[in-house]
């Protein structure tokens, strides 16, 4: 298949690449790099089945060869990340969602959109599953991504009804792993980062938060089942073990033997209390199920950041 990867130079979007290109399709990244990196692609760089375009979603896209799938993964994701670029990630979950299923649209091409846990908002059921519609500020801090990525599914749900368009959504829970950026804000690679270099522990709030992560090469797993299904349909993937944060912190200091102390700071607006995902969904109609403990998928990630410390 010829297949188009919005974001395919980030983290998540990185791995599609890998796995799809194995799998002998031809890949389009289309990505203006506001946080991905060239780095995540370089080994894709000379394949003749791989074409990397620089370009923002939020601009008109034309791809004159045939397009046979389209993964629509663009967008600011973590909390740091979207703060900083608040209207750009309003404009690639909505304008660029829009343009991203015109693509579809004009070559008939199978559309999946990376969707995300927080559109669920800060939850009032725990675990959540595909039927609630969450509890989400439609103003707050977040609500750049949170409301993008709730009109992008709204965008998606009317293409497929008005156009006929085989459409999927995946609601991807906290993910992490090898290719996050250091600096990117999220728990883990904070956590992870100041405990290699002694530092501090920046809990936000008292650490009673929980949140549910799953290893990257397991979402990956997930999403690739979901795209290989003949499901056009609404899926969670993500890791349903949860976890306090502080707990996160102290499971960290221990694997890495650090003398990092935990020190509290004030949390941020609309921060979620608790994050669940239920994915008996994805278990009984796509096979699916996580693989990898959060332990070992820490000791993988706390030996790829430690390496890439040392480079720095
Ligand atoms: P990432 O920041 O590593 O990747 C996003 C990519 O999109 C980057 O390469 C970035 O440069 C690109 N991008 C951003 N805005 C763009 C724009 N306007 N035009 C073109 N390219 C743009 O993040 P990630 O963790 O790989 O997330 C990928 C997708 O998965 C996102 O849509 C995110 O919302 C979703 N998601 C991720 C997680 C997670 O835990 N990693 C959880 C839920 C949802
Ligand atoms: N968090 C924290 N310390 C940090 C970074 C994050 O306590 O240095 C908390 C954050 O307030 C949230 C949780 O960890 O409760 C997960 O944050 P992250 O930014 O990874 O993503 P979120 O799940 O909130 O989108």
């Amino acid at each position: 298949m010829n297949i188009v990867i919005t974001g395919g130079s980030g983290f998540v979007g990185s791995y599609l690449c890998e796995n799809l290109i194995n799998d002998g399709h031809k890949i389009v990244v289309i990505d203006n790099l506001l946080t991905g990196s060239t780095e995540n692609i370089k080994q894709f760089m000379d394949n003749e089945n791989f074409i990397f375009m620089e370009h923002d979603v939020q601009n008109h896209i034309e791809i004159e060869d045939e397009v046979d799938y389209v993964l629509h993964f663009a967008s600011a994701a973590s909390p740091k990340a979207y703060t900083e670029h608040p209207v750009n990630t309003l404009k690639a979950g909505s304008v660029g969602t829009i343009n991203t299923l015109g693509l579809a649209k004009k070559h008939k091409a199978e559309y999946l959109l990376a969707s995300t846990s927080e559109v669920y908002g800060d939850p009032l059921v725990s675990p959540q599953n595909e039927e609630y519609w969450g509890n989400v500020n439609p103003n707050g801090e977040r609500s750049m991504y949170d409301e993008a990525k709730r009109f992008a599914e709204a965008a998606v749900a009317t293409y497929a009804r008005s156009y006929n368009l085989r459409t999927k959504i995946v609601r991807i829970f906290n993910t992490y792993g090898p290719r996050m950026q250091l600096n990117d804000g999220r728990v883990v690679t904070n956590f992870i980062v100041q405990a290699l270099k002694d530092e501090d522990i920046t809990i936000y709030g008292d650490g009673s938060q929980t949140r549910s992560f799953s290893f990257v090469e397991d979402t990956v797993d997930g999403i690739l089942s979901l795209m290989r299904s003949n499901e056009y349909d609404v899926f969670n993937i993500g890791n349903p073990n949860e976890f306090k944060v502080l707990t996160l912190a102290e499971k960290i200091i221990k694997l890495t033997n650090s003398n990092s102390k935990i020190i509290f700071k004030p949390l941020p607006s609309d921060d979620p209390k608790q994050r669940k995902p239920d994915i008996t969904k994805a278990i009984n109609k796509l096979n699916w199920e996580p693989r990898i403990n959060l332990d070992d998928g820490l000791k993988i990630t706390i030996d790829w950041i430690n390496k890439e410390l040392i480079r720095e």
